[in-house]
């Protein structure tokens, strides 16, 4: 059996795998099984980029990590990474930011990477790189004469031609995506997103995306550069069973107790995320406020609890949408509250994944309204939650990927305030067998695509590569299709 070598760019020190705030960190957590080799960024910075990584293990794993300058951090993550692609990748093209050096220092950490991992490596270790921050990392390693399977997973959405052109440097960045053996998305529009750049912006020929077990498992097989390279659809799901449990436990603990006693016999609507752009937060507590003025039958008898942990605080536009979340809030509570009831609960702390699943399991309503997401697991995690003889109802946004194949839910444009105000009327006044017959079929749907399942896709894909990946290698007309 091949080793497992998992590239994040955030690796948590071992012992302290503590679910983060955030869908990589929870999938990778569930990833990174004994037997594996755990690289990336130690989550330090030091006055220089380290050139070898520090070795520690626990639990059967061994996380190999570098500490990285400064400078080139900021170039990297704050600079290119989260000021041009994040945007860019998320549709938002007026916040782009791109500056050329910035470009190369998000280079220069890739190469520094590779050349940190090279020599970790065995001949046959299978490579699994995570992350939009570390797209050139195959193409780095191959430079320095790695041979070995290489799969890259796109945990955010992909885009169409027109949006990706605007990106300086797209065409090199989409060649460097070519390097990998398998890249996979969330969802087949991601997929079909990608092919067309490949075809347009590449100028590649790229075949009809293949369906061999009809909705699920789509790949497309292209040539590019001299390689192979196969791009997947395989969606990112949670562990759904284990997550129902935790969340039954959950209910009698003290923090949920306590919640429900603060609620007073009212319904509980819940928001959870991370605070980014992508959330559509500011959007949704409109909606919300939108709720009170066309259905005033809901004063007093709803609260809404919106977790937000902070993101990428040091970056500009994430600390004016926390002042404009701050404002808005207390609009909605200013306008709406009682001396003894507040609309509006906020929270810009993480919570524990007990907590939280206790606290979904308490909501009427879940609300998960992204302008723009990769696949939302807050959106699974709220109905693995819930109990099956009283489910609360689940609010998606059709542009998180999990709308993909959520279809019970109810379906909103984010953008609308007042059709997620209507879906949050209609969830509210909900009958009981029509919440159930939603969630039954739901569930049925998050217990199928669940995290084991995303990893073993996945794996089982990259390890059907031929390790000489090059085109002209008889191994590969085998394994093309
Ligand atoms: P993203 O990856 O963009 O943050 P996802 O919905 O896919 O969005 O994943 C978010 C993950 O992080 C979920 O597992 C969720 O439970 C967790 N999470 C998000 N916000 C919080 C929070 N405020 N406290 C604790 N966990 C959170």
């Amino acid at each position: 059996m091949a080793r497992l070598v998992v590239v994040s760019n955030r690796v948590p020190q071992p012992r302290q795998r503590l679910p983060q705030a955030g869908g990589l960190a929870v999938v990778l957590a569930d990833a990174v099984k004994s037997g594996s080799l755990w690289f990336g960024w130690s989550g330090k910075c030091a006055p220089a980029t380290a050139t070898a990584a520090t070795l520690q293990e626990a639990g059967g794993v061994t996380y190999a990590t570098i500490d990285l300058g400064e400078t080139d951090h900021r170039l990297f993550y704050t600079g290119f990474g989260n000021g041009a692609l994040w945007p860019m990748l998320l549709f938002r093209l007026g916040l782009i930011n791109f500056r050329p050096e910035e470009y190369a220092g998000y280079r220069a950490v890739n190469r520094a990477y590779a050349r940190a991992l090279a020599p970790l490596l065995q001949p046959d270790d299978l490579i699994w790189v995570h992350d939009y921050l570390l797209i050139p990392l195959a193409e780095e390693l191959r430079a320095l004469g790695v041979d070995n399977r290489i799969g890259f997973f796109l945990h955010t959405p992909f885009v169409p031609p027109a949006i990706l052109s605007a990106l300086p440097r797209a065409a090199e960045l989409l060649g460097s995506l070519c390097a990998y053996d398998v890249v996979g998305f969330q969802t087949r529009g991601y997929l079909a997103a990608f092919k067309d750049c490949v075809t347009q912006v590449l100028n590649v020929e790229v075949p009809n995306i293949q369906s061999p077990n009809g909705q699920a498992d789509e790949t497309v097989c292209f040539s590019h550069g001299g390689r192979r390279v196969r791009a997947i659809v395989d969606p990112v799901g949670i562990d759904a069973d284990a997550f129902s449990r935790v969340a039954q436990r959950a209910v009698g603990s003290p923090e949920t107790r306590r919640l429900a006693a603060s609620l007073d016999g009212r319904a509980l609507a819940i928001g959870v995320d991370r605070l980014d752009y992508a959330k559509g937060l500011p959007n949704r507590v409109e909606a919300f406020g939108r709720l009170f003025e066309q259905h005033p039958e809901h004063r007093r008898q709803v609260s809404f609890l919106q977790v937000a942990a902070p993101s990428r605080e040091d970056i500009g536009d994430y600390q004016s949408l926390r002042r404009q979340l701050d404002r808005l809030v207390g609009d909605v509570n200013g306008r709406y509250s009682d001396a003894d009831w507040t609309p509006l609960r906020y929270m810009t702390r993480p919570l524990g994944r007990r907590t939280l699943a206790g606290f979904y399991r308490l909501a009427r309503v879940g609300v998960v309204t992204p302008l723009r997401d990769g696949m939302n697991l807050v959106a699974k995690e709220f109905i693995a939650a819930q109990d099956p003889l009283d489910p609360g109802v689940l609010i998606l946004s059709r542009f998180a990927g999990a709308a993909d194949d959520m279809a019970g839910a109810l379906i909103v444009n984010p953008f609308d305030a007042d059709e997620v105000a209507e879906a949050m009327h209609a969830a509210l006044s909900m009958r009981e067998e029509e919440r159930k017959a939603r969630h039954e079929a739901l569930h049925a749907q998050v217990r199928r695509t669940t995290a084991n399942r995303f990893c073993e896709v996945f794996l089982a894909q990259l390890q059907r590569t031929p390790r000489h990946g090059g085109i002209g290698h008889p191994a590969f007309a085998a394994a093309a299709m």
